[in-house]
């Protein structure tokens, strides 16, 4: 199934709130991380939902967002193509700043969704920002995620000192009047490391808000930022009170850290010379007996290496999110 736009991720979210399980939002930044996500989630036949934030679209685009954004939105479209899920793309925390990426996106149709972030930015203000982004999408299928609240941390390009709970009765009208469909909320999560026991979280609130808003006839799907530190039970809990979407970036970076990091302890003796060989990385020790070796220098090795771990934790929290054997692709086999 190649990539899939706003309505069918609407689909998505609907069975998701029907029978209980939500979606892992996972940031890609580069080839790595995302060849190992759709490796588990083709594997675990789910559909897959990938983030591209300002910061890795910047990365990407070596300084230039716009170019960054085009060649993770083609690289993940063209990979998709040859999977048994649908994946969904999502930019996330887009700012007035982008403004001109987010019209482009709109255009191009480059993704499913967009995160319009403006809740550092007063109610009003908050409001007035997601309801043109809103209108502007109107039409394009693409689906408009907006925050309500502030959520304490720091993640890519935004960051904040303090944590600022999202109000029941402020969420429905700002819904209203924004035309959202997604509701990002702030219910105790935190942006970046962080431990999920020592969490103020606040899953009656999330809730709250879902029983409100569908008061109010709004079926919005609750998302959740700031969810890498969470435990097992919390997002379990979580996800029966109405959340959707459980962004995780913090997580992944960790994980390519790690596997990183390991890889070259363990094969620091083929890459780095012995302390009595002099040191000529321009000629690649020719002068010298001793030579590194290609079968583990080569990024490739180091690659796979990253690919496979991030698989083996995507498949945990696949598991985690209740989202296996969901794919909106099996339901059309099946019915067909
Ligand atoms: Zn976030």
């Amino acid at each position: 199934m190649p990539f899939c736009g706003g309505d069918k991720l609407l689909a998505a979210y609907r069975l998701a709130q029907r029978d209980g399980y939500a979606f892992m939002a996972n940031n890609v930044a580069e080839s790595n991380v995302f060849l190992g996500l759709i490796a588990a989630y083709s594997d675990a036949r789910s559909d897959l939902l990938v983030q591209i934030s300002p910061g890795a679209a910047k990365f990407a685009g070596g300084g230039d967002k716009r170019t960054g954004l085009r060649v993770l939105s083609m690289m993940i479209q063209e990979i998709a193509n040859a999977s048994p899920v649908c994946v969904f793309i999502n930019l996330d925390h887009f700012t007035v700043d982008e403004r001109d990426l987010i019209d482009e996106a709109i255009e191009g149709r480059l993704v499913s969704s967009i995160m319009i972030d403006a809740s550092k930015d007063p109610f009003e203000d908050n409001v007035r920002i997601c309801r043109e982004v809103a209108d502007c999408a109107a039409g394009s299928g693409i689906l408009i995620e907006a925050e309500l609240g502030k959520i304490k941390g720091v993640e890519d390009e935004i960051s904040s000192d303090e944590a600022l709970y999202t109000d029941p009765e402020e969420a429905v009208e700002f819904v209203r009047r924004t035309h959202a469909d997604l509701l990002a909320i702030s219910a105790g999560t935190q942006h970046g490391v962080s431990k999920g026991r020592t969490l103020d979280l606040r899953v009656d609130l999330a809730g709250r808000i879902r029983d409100r808003l569908s008061a109010n006839g709004l079926q919005t799907p609750l998302v959740l930022h700031g969810s890498s530190g969470l435990l097992p039970e919390q997002v379990h809990e979580m996800i029966g009170n109405g959340i959707c979407k459980l962004n995780k970036d913090t997580q992944y970076q960790y994980v390519y850290g790690r596997a990183a990091c390991e890889f070259y302890r363990d094969h620091a003796d083929a890459i780095l010379p012995p302390e009595d060989i002099e040191d000529d990385i321009l000629n690649l020790f020719a002068e010298s007996d001793w030579s590194p070796d290609k079968s583990q220098f080569d990024p490739r090795v180091v690659g796979r290496s990253i690919q496979s771990r991030i698989a083996d934790i995507a498949a945990e929290l696949i598991q985690q999110a209740g989202s296996g054997k969901k794919t909106l692709y099996l339901e059309k086999e099946s019915e067909s």
